[in-house]
């Protein structure tokens, strides 16, 4: 019977080297470069591609991706563990070629994309060289897509874009968007949009603002407002096939929804340290903070609730790797989802809370996180939507009952196993 949780020697060296690269090289990044999604910028280049040297050369480079893309082909689970520890750094998901939304991007061009929209798109895309952006959420619709407005009508041999996109994280950087919008109207809903690559210098391409999130000062977004006007790509521009815009959404998100998992471990793990951490060296009256109960019990809890969701997690990542199919691990993905906001922000608000005002000021990333936390309910799809899909999924495996009392009731269950057991049981027997 296979069940285990032990790491295979050679990667666990691989993972205890990765720990210490992160701890000593990659998070000093976080607090004096840039956005990492910039790739114009000269200085972080000069720092980060030697360090994205040192991970090709580990073979750890791109490990979301199999060998065809230039990928070690490592699989979910062992993707899980690296991510794990590359989610306590802003910058580590960059130097090791494995970021969002890039590697969602880079996972459906890979998918439906054809040679040259590879050659063009994907190649740059993994080698780390540009950036690029997923624009499908509008302001006045995100988490029903049958909502969408945005519009594209075949012209010659030209698809032309019109439309608006709200929060298409880091239009500003990206080289290329991949737009979903309507082509067949008439059709059936989930078949009445198309992906299409637009490259970011095509004109009619505008971004109105960069939207920030709350603790970012204004100006300083990076989730780009953008308007399509009478935006002309060529029709080797559509990704996949006309109609295929939902299919490619999910099969982007299901991916990208267990990537932001896996590294949410790290976040809160972060957390949690600075919280032991705190506890240990502040003093109250009586002593330190460690020894009060209620500051014991924030820890437990908090140490309950990591590990219950991290098993869920590489469970998630392992029936990924089982099934190879997003559709048949939805019910997990959407858990996974729907657990990952409460455990960061549960977390993190202990944390911010031991650390006193400290907690809430601009010197510690605590508010920060407790706001990535909300955002992680919301991109992707908000946690309503995903425990809708768990309940669905759960119910279908459930048959009702046509009779009167539940299939439990005591008295029917007794009177029916009295009734089985008649002729062994003793004369007269009675249960009650
Ligand atoms: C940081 C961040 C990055 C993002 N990046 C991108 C990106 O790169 N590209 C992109 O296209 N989009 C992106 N998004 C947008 C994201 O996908 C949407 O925010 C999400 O789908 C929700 O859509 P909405 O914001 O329009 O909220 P709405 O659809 O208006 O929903 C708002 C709230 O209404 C409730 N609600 C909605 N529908 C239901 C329902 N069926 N049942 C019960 N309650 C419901 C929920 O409480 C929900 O939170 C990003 C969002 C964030 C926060």
């Amino acid at each position: 019977m296979a069940w285990d949780f032990e790491v295979d020697p050679r990667y666990a060296e691989q993972l205890d080297w990765v720990e210490e690269f992160v701890r000593d090289e990659v998070e000093p990044l976080d607090v004096v470069l840039g956005n990492p999604y910039d790739k114009t910028d000269e200085v972080a280049n000069a720092i980060v591609h030697p360090l994205q040297k040192t991970v090709r050369e580990r073979g750890l480079w791109a490990a979301h991706l199999g060998p065809e893309l230039g990928g070690p082909g490592y699989g979910q689970l062992k993707l899980a563990l690296l991510n794990e520890i590359l989610g306590r750094s802003r910058w580590a998901p960059s130097v090791f070629g494995c970021q969002a939304p890039d590697s969602g991007n880079a996972e459906i061009l890979a998918r439906f994309g054809t040679a040259d929209q590879k050659e063009r798109y994907l190649e740059p895309l993994l080698d780390g060289s540009i950036s690029s952006c997923y624009s499908m959420t509008e302001p006045q619709a995100g988490a029903d897509p049958t909502l969408f407005r945005a519009a594209a009508r075949l012209e010659g041999d030209s698809w032309v874009l019109n439309g608006e996109k709200w929060f298409s994280t880091n239009a500003r950087y990206a080289a290329f968007f991949l737009v979903m919008a309507v082509t067949d109207p008439g059709a059936a809903p989930h078949r009445s949009m198309s992906m299409f690559i637009v490259p970011a210098e095509t004109p009619g391409v505008e971004i109105i603002r960069n939207v920030g999130l709350g603790y970012e000062p204004a100006g300083h977004g990076s989730h780009g407002y953008v308007r399509y006007d009478e935006v002309r790509v060529p029709v080797d521009h559509l990704l996949g096939e006309r109609g295929d815009g939902f299919v490619i959404a999910q099969t982007r998100l299901g991916g990208g929804r267990v990537h932001h998992a896996m590294r949410t471990i790290g976040r809160a793990r972060k957390a949690f340290d600075a919280m032991c951490e705190r506890a240990l060296s502040r003093d109250v009256r009586t002593g330190r903070l460690a020894t009060l109960g209620v500051v014991q019990e924030q820890i437990a809890e908090s140490w309950i609730q990591i590990e219950q969701f991290r098993l869920l997690v590489m469970r998630t990542a392992w029936l990924i790797d089982k099934h190879n199919d997003y559709k048949k691990v939805r019910r997990d993905i959407a858990a996974v989802k729907v657990a990952m906001p409460k455990v960061l922000s549960d977390v993190a608000r202990r944390t911010l809370h031991l650390h006193g005002a400290l907690g809430v000021s601009n010197e510690m990333d605590f508010v920060a996180m407790m706001v990535d936390a909300e955002m992680l309910a919301l991109a992707d799809g908000p946690t309503e939507v995903h425990r809708v899909t768990i309940a669905r999924d759960v119910l279908a495996g459930y048959q009702p009952v046509e009779t009167l009392f539940p299939s439990g009731h005591l008295p029917t269950r007794r009177e029916a196993a009295l009734q089985k057991l008649a002729t062994v049981l003793p004369g007269g027997f009675s249960a009650s």
